[in-house]
Formats: C-alpha cells, structure tokens, sequence
C-alpha cells in the first residue's frame, strides 16, 4: 500500500475561457488524474470558467479554487496579478473585467492589421474561430499562424511578430497597480504576484523594491513556485515572502496545447507545488 503524505496543487491554470484549451471541467479532470489536490482556474481577465470548474471539482473530488489573472500596466515589463477566492460578481470588480476586455478587443483588430502590413495574410475571423469563443489573447495568434505556415512554431511566432517590442507587438493592458489590487481585494480576494521572473528587473535589489511598493498597494502573496523559476530564485522568493509577511504561492501557468511543454501540477518537469500553498492563501481570505 502506497501512503500518499504529500500533497500538491497547481494555482496557476488557464482553460478554453482564455487562451488554455482545456474546457474547465477538462482541466479538473486532469487535475484529478494528475493526483493534485487542488487546482486554480486563473483565466486571463475573464472569471467565466469559475462557475464550471466549482461544479466539476464537487463531482470529481478536487478542491477547485476560483481565481483570475489581470494583466497590469508596467512597462519595464509584464505584470501580472493572480487574485483568488474573491466574490468575482461585485459591481466594481466587473467594472474592471469589462475595461480590461474592451482594451483587449481594441488590440486584437490593430494587431491583424499590423500583420497584414507585414505581409501575413491573417483575419479577425480566422482568429475568433480560433477561439472558439474564449476570449482571444496572442497564443491565439501564434496559432494561427503556425497553422498557416507563416511561422514553423508558437514560440517562432512569439519571437518574429508578436512578444514585447516585436513588429506586430500593440500593449493591451489598462489597469494600474493599485486599481488591480484593490479591485482583488475590495471583493474579499487575495491578489498575488504572477511569475515573478517576467517583471523586466535589472537585478534582485529592484525586483524586492517593487514587491514592496505594490505591498503597500495590498499585494498579499507571491508566485515563487513556477515552471520558468530555477530552484536558486524560487528559494530567493520563498525568503523574499517571509521577509515581507506575503504568502508563498505557486502554479504551472497550464495551456494545455497552447504551451504544449508545460504539464499540470509539473511545469517542465521538475515542478511540485505543496498544498500548503492553498492553505496559505485561504488562511489570509479568511481575515
Ligand atoms: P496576451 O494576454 O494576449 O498578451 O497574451 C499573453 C499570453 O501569451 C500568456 O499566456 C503568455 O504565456 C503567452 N506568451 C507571452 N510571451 C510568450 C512567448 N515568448 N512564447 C510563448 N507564449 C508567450
Ligand atoms: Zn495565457
Ligand atoms: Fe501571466
Ligand atoms: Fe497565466
């Protein structure tokens, strides 16, 4: 008989909502086969997914906690805020959903046309059936032009149109700092800081400077498990956390197809995220 002492979770998952192409329940049930304890739906601005991932994890016997990832201005880089457990219905809260949705549907039809400039003969259409009515985002874009045989790979695209400073490259985000934490918080969520790695610092005295600007903001928790993060800087930012009274977190930022190499609850492989990391974040919902 196997004794399963530990337990993992995953707190960092997008599904078909956004730009993941797991359905939600497709994603619990894969949580489940995984052997995870808990999962996180955090789709990219949108909490659409919430209300199907709750009732497969009820049926299925996962812990499903309901989550959003907002997309943040700060030009040194990319800035992106992981709120959990809050009441996403609120009045304000959806304000904010529907401001950030609205930049991005602006974005979308000005990168087409960028494209099409640079010769790549893609639509609008073409793009919406790629998303098969989530919400688009740029991995939407890179498929379909892997598909067109404009570029040979996702991450080819990424490099030659669409990352930051990249031709066909327009910013979406909208939202301040402040505006994005409180918005979390004002509905009783916890907002944490995603992927720490993609924030453009010179070095680790700026990256700990900023965290605590944006504590003072109400920044409750950091990202320091993730699949880009090396052991040396997820140790840096368990230390960072517990020197600024902030949870320790962590996710895989699950794609399924969308990011092909990186699986569920492992990353690249050698992820593993502890299920203390849930009780951490439901501790400070609680207060
Ligand atoms: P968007 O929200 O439309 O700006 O797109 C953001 C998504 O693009 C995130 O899910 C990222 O994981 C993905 N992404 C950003 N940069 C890259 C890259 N260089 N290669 C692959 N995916 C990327
Ligand atoms: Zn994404
Ligand atoms: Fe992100
Ligand atoms: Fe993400």
């Amino acid at each position: 008989m196997t004794i399963q002492s530990e337990r993992w979770c995953d707190l960092h998952c997008h599904t078909t909502c956004s730009d993941g192409s797991d359905t939600p329940r497709e994603l619990v049930a894969r949580a489940r086969e995984a052997g995870l304890a808990a999962v996180a739906v955090t789709d990219h601005d949108t909490v659409e997914g919430l209300a199907q991932a709750t009732a497969a994890g009820g049926e299925l016997g996962v812990e499903v906690v309901e989550g959003v990832e907002l997309s943040v201005l700060h030009p040194p880089g990319n800035l992106h805020i992981l709120g959990y457990l809050g009441r996403w219905d609120q009045p304000g809260f959806q304000a904010i959903l529907r401001r950030v949705q609205e930049a991005r549907s602006n974005r979308n039809p000005r990168m087409v046309e960028r494209l099409r400039e640079l010769g790549v003969d893609i639509s609008m259409d073409e793009l919406r059936e790629m998303a098969e009515g989530g919400q688009i985002g740029r991995p939407h874009f890179a498929r379909l032009l892997v598909a067109k045989g404009v570029v040979s790979s996702v991450h080819e695209a990424f490099d030659r149109y669409l990352k930051k400073g990249a031709p066909a490259y327009i910013p979406k985000s909208v939202l301040r700092p402040e505006e994005a934490m409180e918005g979390i918080v004002s509905c009783g969520g916890v907002p944490v800081l995603a992927h720490p790695f993609s924030l453009g610092h010179r070095d680790l005295e700026e990256l700990e400077g900023w965290v605590e600007e944006w504590r003072e903001m109400g920044l409750q928790g950091v990202e320091c498990y993730y699949s880009e993060h090396d052991p040396a800087f997820t140790r840096w930012l368990i230390g960072l956390a517990r020197r600024l009274g902030l949870a320790v977190t962590g996710g895989s930022d699950y794609h399924g197809r969308a990011k092909p190499h990186i699986a569920l609850g492992r990353g690249r492989g050698d992820l593993r995220i502890p299920y203390s990391c849930v009780e951490e974040i439901r501790r400070l919902c609680r207060q």
